[in-house]
């Protein structure tokens, strides 16, 4: 099988949505275009800094490999944090991690639950569980998760954040939001990030338009080394997500390139609600922590969390 674009040599990968054959380095050259292309988009070329935010799983790698290949190195500074998960957070993976940005001339920022908040992940759900609470350690994480890194960016004084999150988080993203009616978070998303609040350094997604069986193969095709163990709390991810997900992947495979008309038509769509609603200028902040919170909130999701744990007086 010959590659159909260089037509010389030999094809490795069939792109499903685009109906091509293509060899290791055209797919690799199409890939690093796509997100070229997207991050040009999103605005980031022209940043003085952007923090990338790095798990060590395959996406954060592509994420950090391909960006270093269109935007000075310089600019770019790495952040990834230690949730406190017995078994899934490895020194090792983030040793590698680390050596892998040096080689590319990114520097790594390592950060952790325990040293910033207080409580490792597993400590906050142990409490949580104690005090009879039904909320999942993905809720205490991604919220944990969202604030660290936000300080992080203002901290280093970045222009933008950005998350190695692929095309399929995307498109389930953005039909969990119109299930759920979540206007405030459609109207965010899109090809152009928008600033909610000045205390939230904008968070672009250059990958937003790669499918994850693309970042996937990328990434062995690269030869990386990258994180590979299930988190221990994968089951108690939503729900809803995961249904989304099978309904979206039953989807693509009728109809390639499914996932990828969803975000084209959304980004479309989205840029004509963000003209129309006229967001409030500033969102108020916790009287606990000073981050920002949602209007009508006096105290963040973050610290009622950990109050009604018991991991903070009231
Ligand atoms: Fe965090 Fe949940 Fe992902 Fe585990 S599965 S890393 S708890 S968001
Ligand atoms: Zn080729
Ligand atoms: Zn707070």
């Amino acid at each position: 099988m010959i590659c159909d674009n260089c037509k010389s040599r030999e094809a490795v990968v069939l792109q499903s949505h685009t109906r091509r054959k293509l060899c290791k380095d055209c797919f690799i050259e199409d890939i690093r275009k796509r997100i070229e292309t997207e991050a040009r988009k999103q605005g980031i070329i022209n940043a003085n800094k952007i923090l990338l935010a790095v798990s060590g799983g395959k996406d954060s790698l592509v994420l950090a490999d391909a960006l270093s290949q269109f935007v000075n190195p310089s600019k770019l500074i790495a952040f990834n944090i230690n949730e406190g998960i017995r078994g899934y957070n490895r020194d090792d993976q983030v040793k590698k991690l680390e050596d892998y940005l040096r080689d590319l001339g990114i520097e790594l920022i390592k950060s952790g639950f325990r040293q910033e908040v207080g409580f490792s992940l597993d400590e906050m759900v142990s409490a949580s569980l104690k005090k009879g609470l039904k909320v999942s350690a993905c809720t205490f994480c991604g919220g944990f998760r969202r604030k660290l890194i936000n300080e992080a960016g203002i901290k280093v004084s970045a222009d933008y954040v950005a998350t190695g999150h692929n095309l399929d988080d995307e498109a389930q993203t953005i039909i969990i939001n119109l299930i759920r009616g979540d206007l405030l978070r459609l109207i965010r998303f899109g090809d152009k990030p928008l600033r909610v609040s000045s205390k939230f350094v904008m968070r672009v997604k250059p990958l937003r338009k790669i499918y994850e069986w693309e970042t996937t193969m990328y990434a062995n095709l690269k030869g990386f080394e990258f994180q590979e163990v299930e988190c221990p709390y994968i089951s108690q991810k939503p729900t809803l997500r995961a249904k989304v997900r099978e309904l979206l992947y039953k989807l693509e495979e009728r109809k390639p390139g499914t996932l990828l008309k969803i975000i084209e038509q959304f980004d479309e769509i989205s840029q004509k609600l963000k003209n129309e609603y006229k967001l409030s200028s500033e969102l108020p902040t916790c009287i606990i922590c000073g981050e920002p919170t949602t209007p009508g909130r006096a105290v963040c999701k973050n610290c009622e969390l950990l109050i009604r744990s018991g991991l903070m007086p009231q």
